[in-house]
């Protein structure tokens, strides 16, 4: 290793004589650290990924090996979101597509029929998953099987971190030491996550536990940390919130006291707001709380352009609500 080490060093010196004067410093010593690493010299892997959570974990367990593309950005919504010809050519044309799936991509079923038959690599957070640990969707869902949201069981996408893991390595056996030292470290971050998670729900009184939000993406981050959780439009945002939910609902924030609710950034708060009045027209004074990130991250302006710091925001944005 030592002596890899140093003959790396050599070539970058050498190549920094062949540069002249352009590179400086700081470039050199990168190189040098970089090619020290056990990792594939073959050009990167390309990688589509359908929705933000999962093209960051592609670039967090891939890192340099990858190149990833992610078809939607923040505040798509997975659910309605419909691939556009360029979205399908370049899936058909990538090294690896990313993709959530248990119809969390709804539109996308025949592509991903045809990206089998065409014999793509596909990494999915759905395969990771043991079906004994999915949760049922509620009532008339009828496209569903199971529920989709499981990012929000930190165990959850621990489990498809490892899954990722597995899967590159399948695709690239040469560099598998790197993708399982990229994975043990994000491993480490999410403990870091789940601890913070912890004492931060610690804040507020167990009779408060109520999460109220648009639509039903929080049911794994209920059952892992102990919530109840209330969603007004069901698994699928584009199902509309009839007046029988919001009044049953308005009754239920009002028998329990619940006094904060929250949007989500990608789907329309008409609900939360209608929400709001009906349990005002109660004589119950509920507030929206703020904005929760439920079925894609943010954006890198607001700092919430990864898994870790998009949970990071909602933990703040739900124990500031409910305690305030
Ligand atoms: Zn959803």
């Amino acid at each position: 290793m030592r002596k890899i080490r140093a003959s790396l060093l050599f070539g970058s010196v050498m190549l920094l004589a062949a540069c002249g004067n352009g590179e400086t410093e700081e470039a050199v010593d990168e190189q040098a650290v970089e090619s020290t690493e056990e990792v594939a010299e073959a050009a990167e892997l390309n990688v589509v990924a359908t929705t933000t959570m999962m093209a960051d974990l592609m670039e967090v367990i891939g890192g340099e090996r990858v190149e990833v593309t992610g078809l939607m950005g923040p505040g798509i919504d997975p659910h309605d979101y419909q691939p556009s010809t360029s979205d399908v050519n370049a899936m058909t044309e990538a090294d690896i597509v990313a993709y959530n799936g248990l119809m969390l991509e709804e539109r996308f079923v025949e592509v991903f029929d045809q990206l089998e038959q065409q014999g793509v690599f596909t990494i999915t957070a759905e395969d990771a998953m043991d079906t004994s640990v999915l949760l049922d969707p509620e009532e008339d869902e009828e496209d569903l099987e199971y529920d989709p949201h499981i990012w929000f069981s930190v165990a959850h996408w621990e489990t498809v971190t490892e899954h990722v893991a597995d899967r590159l390595s399948e695709k690239e056996p040469e560099s598998e030491d790197y993708f399982r030292e990229n994975a043990e470290n994000y491993l480490d971050e999410l403990a870091e996550l789940r601890e913070y998670i912890e004492e931060r729900i610690e804040e507020v009184p167990e009779q408060s536990r109520y999460l109220v939000t648009a639509h039903d993406a929080f049911q794994y981050f209920g059952e892992e940390f102990n919530f109840e959780v209330l969603g007004l439009q069901g698994l699928n945002p584009q199902t509309e919130a009839g007046t029988a939910d919001i009044s049953s609902l308005a009754d239920f924030l009002a028998d329990n006291e619940i006094n904060a609710v929250f949007v989500e950034t990608s789907v329309s708060p008409r609900g939360i707001e209608a929400l709001i009045e009906a349990a005002a027209s109660r004589g119950h004074e509920v507030e929206n709380a703020g904005e929760l990130y439920s079925d894609a991250l943010g954006s890198p302006d607001d700092g919430t352009d990864t898994y870790i710091e998009m949970f990071r925001a909602n933990i703040d944005t739900i124990v500031d609500g409910l305690t305030n």
